[in-house]
């Protein structure tokens, strides 16, 4: 689907320091502070506050080469915890949701939003609008960018970045020329390395510089995707939003123990809390289940004897996407399977078979009232989840053990979907 109308007006919403700003969140003592994010294994600078730009400190840059300006400058150092910032930026999305029919998720703290139905007067306004719910609702900062195109509202999301409003409007903007001079050809959305190399020999040193360019030139000089910027540069529209989520098939949901398990309980708690993640999921993309895949294995690299593994299949009579339904039919699919006197590494479920929830049938055997009970409970389940963090309002049987397999030396280790990490109010 496109949309390649001249009437085009997109939006990029961005997360602001994204993983500095998650981490903010929960630890406010680090507000405009400089505070920096490593990749995994604590290697390389992901993320960055303002406060640690200014500092000099580089994306991407090794840690040890920064170790010296983080220590003179009492710099805040944590290793990712990317289940906080998936979980974060999850809530970020479903708020976005609500401000335009159509919406592209382009990365975990980037979206791109349809706002042609707007008018373009009140654009700005929207803009505005949507910053301050996001930060009320998710207390994450944005900018936000609003183009005729996707590379337009890339430019002024690059301008918003640096303007206190945090929104740039060039839909309505007489300045627009002036604006994307002061934007270095390296920075514009789809010019990469080599590109900017050749624009720079060429006297190409600005966005401006390449919209102004003749087509035929960069026909000539570049590959199609020159020539796509530089028409995106424009206002014509030559890349299109891409909002259609293509629906899952399936949902895997597995993990491996940190620990070995051996006995039976152990091995339901798990699959319970897989069947509440997996049902939640599909529960949110509107889907119901119809055959449900339970299995269970000890690590391969055991010796032969002591290797097993095994699998079962339910059909189910009828879909759903009751969690109550799923976890009764996995529990008793793992009772079928599971084996005394193994040491199990990795067990897991699989739903198949997904449609949309709206060929709903009603099960024959139940009363109407019933039903529409169950779903109003997994609903309030799943609406907690999200307003509390994932698994906030969970069943007795997924006893959320805390098992923890990795290290990590500066992690916030703020777990969203543990009731350990609330926060604590102190009231003077
Ligand atoms: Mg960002």
């Amino acid at each position: 689907m496109s949309f390649m109308h001249y009437n085009n007006k997109i939006a990029l919403v961005d997360c602001n320091s994204f993983y500095v700003s998650c981490e903010r969140l929960f630890n406010p003592s680090i507000n405009k502070k400089p505070v920096i994010v490593l990749s995994s294994n604590d290697g390389c600078v992901i993320s960055r506050s303002t406060e640690a730009k200014n500092l000099g400190i580089k994306m991407g840059e090794p840690y040890f080469k920064v170790k010296k300006t983080v220590k003179e400058n009492d710099v805040s150092v944590f290793s990712t915890n990317f289940a906080l910032y998936g979980d974060i930026s999850r809530r970020v999305m479903e708020t976005l949701k609500q401000f335009s029919p159509q919406m592209e998720i382009y990365s975990i703290d980037e979206a791109f939003l349809d706002l042609s139905s707007i008018k373009n007067e009140d654009l700005l306004e929207h803009g505005y609008k949507i910053r301050k719910t996001i930060l009320k609702w998710t207390g994450i900062p944005t900018s936000i960018g609003i183009g005729t195109t996707k590379t337009l509202s890339k430019a002024a999301n690059y301008i918003a970045k640096k303007e206190k409003s945090g929104v740039v409007d060039l839909v309505n903007s007489k300045k627009i020329n002036e604006l994307l001079s002061r934007i270095k050809i390296n920075d514009v959305w789809g010019v990469g390395k080599q590109l900017t190399k050749f624009y720079i020999r060429n006297g190409i040193n600005t966005a401006y510089d390449l919209k102004k360019i003749h087509n035929n030139w960069i026909k000539k000089n570049t590959n199609v995707f020159g020539s796509r910027t530089a028409m995106e540069l424009r206002g014509h529209p030559c890349v299109s939003l891409e909002p259609y989520e293509e629906k899952r098939k399936n949902c895997c949901v597995s993990r491996s123990f940190g620990k070995k398990v051996t006995n039976l309980e152990d091995l339901n708690e798990a699959i319970t809390t897989h069947c509440l993640n997996a049902t939640q999921k599909i529960r949110l993309d509107k889907q119901t289940v119809k055959k449900i895949t339970v299995f269970i294995r000890t690590s391969p690299f055991q010796m032969k004897s002591n290797y097993y593994a095994n699998s079962k299949n339910i059909d189910l009579p009828i879909r759903t996407n009751d969690s109550i339904v799923i976890i009764k039919q996995a529990l008793s699919a793992l009772k079928s399977i599971y084996k005394k006197g193994y040491r199990y590494q990795k067990t897991g479920i699989i739903l198949s078979g997904l449609k949309d929830a709206d060929i709903y049938n009603k099960n024959l055997f139940s009363t109407i009232n019933n039903d529409e009970k169950r779903i109003k409970l997994m609903k309030a389940i799943d609406h907690t989840n999200i307003k509390y963090g994932n698994n906030a309002l969970s069943i007795a049987q997924a006893r959320l053990k805390k098992r923890r397999n990795t290290k990590k030396q500066y992690s916030s280790k703020i777990n969203t979907a543990c009731f350990d990490f609330l926060p604590t109010v102190k009231i003077a």
